[in-house]
């Protein structure tokens, strides 16, 4: 069992953390609202005043921060106060660069590094089903696989560092683009006079079925978006998607025009909703709906 110093007690790290704890982890949190400290003493951990606090004394560090600005901040305090040779899994969803960076400052202190980033949303955290897509070495991977296994039902080790963070954008993309089509799919159905619910649910059983389509289509015809996934956090995914592109120098215009519509969802107003709000991008664009 691990010593786990956890920074970022929000949506996804609070019950990330009570499920390590369950998993017999001794583990210690650190979070900058009170929140999510009162949850997890609730649940068995304790809570820390400081990163320092937090992560002096543990085999193994872990954050799940919202974006790159966050990691940047509190990492160089890690590394500051951990001790040589502990674990640090980074399970935020943040760039390939600043991965790698944590990665290469990790190596020069001591610390091993793996990029850990995660799809499964809120429920896939609560019931500790996450996918988790992993950057880093094969050693420092099977020391991971207890905390993985805590939290997790699917893990694989895509690559060296910033490889998780990179399937993880390839993972947005798809998701944030399958949602504008089958925005779009819904408006036409409904706007030619069509059964949209029968039209999906046909659309569900042949090749255009998707996990999207097989777990949402009911709240998106009903315009119930609530979170799940908010729109300025796809928002914040899609600048990821397009820095690494650049980086890579390939072209990828579905992404773009994903990434501007996921934009226009936020200038409308919608930034709170659930990604699947993208239906009233394409009702606005076609003057339909309320906007
Ligand atoms: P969140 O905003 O609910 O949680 C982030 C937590 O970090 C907050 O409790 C905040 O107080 C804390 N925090 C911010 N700065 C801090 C600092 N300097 N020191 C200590 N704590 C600090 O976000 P979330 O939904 O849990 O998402 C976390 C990450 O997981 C994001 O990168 C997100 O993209 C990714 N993710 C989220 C989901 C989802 O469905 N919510 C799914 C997959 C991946």
């Amino acid at each position: 069992m691990s010593t786990i110093g956890f920074i970022g007690l929000g949506i996804m790290g609070s019950p990330m953390a009570g499920h390590l704890v369950k998993a017999g982890h001794d583990v210690t949190g650190y979070d900058i609202g009170p929140k999510g400290l009162e949850k997890l003493k609730e649940a068995g951990g304790s809570a820390a005043a400081s990163v320092a606090e937090a992560v002096s004394d543990k085999n193994v560090i872990i954050t799940m921060l919202p974006q790159d600005e966050h990691i940047e901040q509190v990492f160089p305090e890690i590394v500051e106060h951990s001790v040589p040779g502990s674990l640090y899994i980074d399970f935020s969803t943040i760039t390939p660069k600043t991965a790698k960076w944590t990665a290469e400052q990790g190596k020069k202190n001591g610390l091993r590094v793996l990029d850990a980033p995660v799809s499964g949303g809120e429920n896939g955290a609560i019931n500790a089903a996450l996918s988790i897509m992993v950057g880093g070495s094969e050693a420092d991977f099977a020391a991971a696989t207890p905390i993985f296994e805590a939290v997790g039902k699917t893990f694989a080790l895509v690559g060296g560092s910033g490889a998780g963070q990179c399937v993880k954008a390839a993972n947005q993309l798809v998701v944030g683009g399958t949602y504008a089509l089958v925005a779009e799919a819904i408006l036409l159905m409904e706007n030619l006079g069509a059964d949209a619910a029968k039209g999906l649910d046909v659309l569900a059983g042949g090749l255009a079925g998707s996990k999207i389509l097989e777990l949402k289509r009911e709240t998106m015809l009903a315009r119930n978006f609530v979170p799940g996934f908010r729109i300025d956090l796809h928002h914040k995914d899609m600048g990821i998607i397009l820095q690494a592109a650049r980086e890579a120098e390939v072209s990828i215009p579905m992404g773009a025009l994903t990434a501007q519509l996921i934009a226009a969802g936020r200038a409308m107003g919608y930034g709170s909703l659930d990604h699947s709000g993208l239906l009233l991008v394409a009702e606005a664009l076609s003057g339909r709906g309320e906007a």
